[in-house]
């Protein structure tokens, strides 16, 4: 089986929270979209690791994901080890996807996030190299796009999921053992905030700055191809 896009995270949520509009309008353009879990956030305050489990199969529903792994690795500890880019690798391999969403690098507040990032690139990489010791036939993605949350950057370009945002908002909240509306959850991110109110405002942010209800915002590396460029969507007076 063959995926156009893969979202490698750290934890269960981060796909979800980050990206997850955006998966959810991928699939439904037809496209097979799967998401890499690097742990299952064992170490959060919040919820047990079996918890975390069941509730990202019940996101992964909501979002029509085609396929969700998890590799089980230690959650808080990720570590910049070969190990864990062939693991990641193997798995990209297995399911050859196109596009890559990696989290941020930049401006995370949680180490695994960070490291989420170096290791995902690392093992596109690696998942290319016809000479690597890793499970299955070289394939390379095309295209790694960084995806975050809650922080001050400057995307390189938007996506509308204004038809996307209830089923976003239906799979964060599916992870009920996080996001219960206790105060203690509404510590996670943004004190005093639950996830719902800040999605609310930041997507809802985001589509005011591109003249549509709510988006998100990704980061590339490389600058922007554009096809047509008399058909851009952004209206300058
Ligand atoms: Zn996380």
């Amino acid at each position: 089986m063959q995926l156009e896009v893969l979202a490698v995270a750290a934890h269960p949520d981060d796909a979800e929270i980050t990206c997850g509009g955006t998966l959810i309008r991928l699939v439904d353009k037809g496209r097979k979209v799967g998401v890499l879990d690097l742990t299952a956030g064992e170490m959060g305050t919040l919820g047990s690791a079996e918890e975390r489990l069941r509730e990202a199969d019940d996101a992964a529903n909501i979002m029509g994901l085609t396929i969700r792994e998890n590799l089980h690795l230690k959650d808080s500890v990720l570590e910049d080890a070969v190990e864990n880019k062939r693991m990641i690798a193997a798995v990209i391999r297995k399911y050859k996807p196109q596009t890559v969403i990696l989290p941020l690098k930049d401006k995370q507040r949680h180490p695994d996030h960070r490291m989420a990032s170096i290791l995902g690139y690392g093992a596109c990489f690696l998942a290319g190299l016809a000479k690597a010791d890793i499970e299955g036939d070289p394939h390379r993605p095309h295209s790694i796009i960084y995806a975050s949350s809650f922080v001050d950057m400057t995307p390189s370009f938007y996506v509308d999921i204004s038809a996307q945002f209830d089923r976003k908002k239906q799979a964060v909240a599916a992870y009920r053992s996080q996001f219960d509306g206790s105060p203690r959850s509404k510590e996670i991110f943004k004190p005093g905030n639950s996830i719902l109110e800040l999605l609310e405002i930041y997507h809802r942010k985001y589509g005011v700055d591109v003249g549509c209800r709510y988006a998100e915002t990704f980061w590339i590396a490389e600058p922007l191809l554009i096809d047509d460029p008399s058909a851009l969507a952004v209206r300058s007076i």
